[in-house]
């Protein structure tokens, strides 16, 4: 299912880590959200930014990858 692959973790700016927050917390605009990793605050904007330009691609690549089964289904 499509939907498994899109799913994507917040991760650290700094070290690449997925963020822990608990599961209470909400995060705004120019929040800072602090790595247990590493310590680094990373701004909850950049992080979000992140996160969307790597679900775009997992997308791309997944579109791409059912549009190349259609096609070989079709021009079989
Ligand atoms: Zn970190």
């Amino acid at each position: 299912m499509i939907d498994d692959d899109l799913e994507i973790p917040l991760r650290c700016l700094f070290c690449k880590v997925p963020l822990q927050a608990a599961e209470d917390s909400s995060f705004h605009a120019g929040d800072l959200i602090r790595c247990l990793s590493c310590g680094e605050d990373s701004e909850y904007e950049s992080v979000l930014e992140v996160a969307k330009e790597e679900a775009q691609d997992n997308v791309q690549r997944l579109l791409d990858k059912e549009m190349s089964k259609l096609a070989k289904k079709l021009f079989k």
